[in-house]
């Protein structure tokens, strides 16, 4: 049986902003409230008070001058959202899906995986890589199915 998820565990949204968070902390250096409204496409008062939240539970300190930062809790939660959207980057383009599909669709999911679901994903692009040969013959097999 799957443990329950514990109370420590973010929400989707939160995940959301923990990603962007440290997406805009590799590119910039730093993050602000109105650059990640930007990204996320809400207003900045709604950022305020999500990151009032994340600060609330340890993930992340905010300073008014010097923006956010994430805190080694934030960061670990992050890199773990980061590795989980690789790992989907990484299925979808084994099987030849372009950037702009895999970035909308991967958005769109990848908060509701579980872990199991994203493990048995990983393995199997490993094992695809391992196997180019078995992914060719998907690849031809597919082409056919959809020929008819
Ligand atoms: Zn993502």
């Amino acid at each position: 049986m799957r443990p329950a998820p514990t109370a420590t565990r973010p929400s989707q949204s939160a995940e959301d902003y923990l990603e962007r968070i440290q997406e805009l902390m590799e590119e910039k250096g730093y993050a602000r409230v109105v650059d990640i409204a930007s990204s996320l496409k809400v207003k900045q008062a709604s950022v305020t008070s999500m990151v009032q939240k994340l600060a609330e539970q340890g993930y992340l300190n905010y300073e008014k001058y010097r923006g956010l930062i994430l805190t080694d809790k934030g960061r670990t939660v992050a890199l773990r959202i980061q590795e989980r959207h690789a790992t989907l980057s990484r299925f979808f383009s084994l099987l030849g899906l372009d950037a702009a599909t895999q970035q909308a669709d991967i958005e769109g999911i990848e908060h509701h995986l579980s872990p199991e679901t994203v493990t048995c994903l990983a393995d199997l692009a490993e094992f695809f890589e391992k196997n180019p040969a078995v992914l060719e013959r998907f690849g031809k097999s597919r082409g056919k199915a959809r020929r008819g």
